[in-house]
């Protein structure tokens, strides 16, 4: 997801464009449609990017372990640091705080890879297919959300089948 920023780069600090950015970016391994609307700022070290985008994250379900798709809003707010003057297309020193967020020698700022670390923060570490999901069963590992197996109409309650083992 690349944005070309020559002609911003040129124009007095506080200039602004806005941008409706809908793309197939690859994220995590895969091509997801990621949509929504940036403002870039002339600033006086280079270009504020900020806006919402939405897009889709494939995640396992930390309790039954099916993929779904989780929706993210990714609220990027990041200064690109130009790497060449735009004018001479002398090669700037390289900033104090090295980073991905730099604008490259074509003067293109690179979406992609703010994309992918804002999506990394807003995934949950226990991720659940849905707030109330059943899991699975933890006898005979079938997907309780597809409805109940075979051990609860055996009257077994899989709480206690481990338990029930031991004694
Ligand atoms: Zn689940
Ligand atoms: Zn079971």
């Amino acid at each position: 997801m690349q944005i070309n920023v020559s002609q911003l780069l040129k124009e007095p600090i506080g200039a602004t464009r806005d941008y409706k950015l809908s793309e197939i970016v690859d994220i995590t391994g895969d091509g997801r449609l990621v949509q929504g609307e940036v403002k870039l700022l002339r600033t006086h070290r280079g270009i504020l990017v900020r806006g919402a985008l939405h897009t889709e994250v494939e995640l396992t379900c930390s309790r039954c372990l099916t993929p779904f798709n989780f929706p993210v809003t990714l609220n990027i707010n990041e200064e690109y640091i130009p790497t060449v003057d735009v004018v001479s297309g002398v090669p700037l020193s390289s900033p104090e705080e090295p980073g991905p967020f730099i604008i490259d020698e074509h003067h293109v700022i690179d979406l992609t890879e703010a994309i992918r670390q804002y999506s990394l923060l807003v995934i949950p570490m226990k991720p659940l297919c849905r707030e109330d999901c059943a899991g699975l069963c933890p006898n005979c590992g079938h997907n309780l959300n597809q409805g109940p197996c075979g051990c609860l109409q055996q009257g077994v309650d899989p709480r206690w089948s481990e338990l029930s083992k031991l004694l």
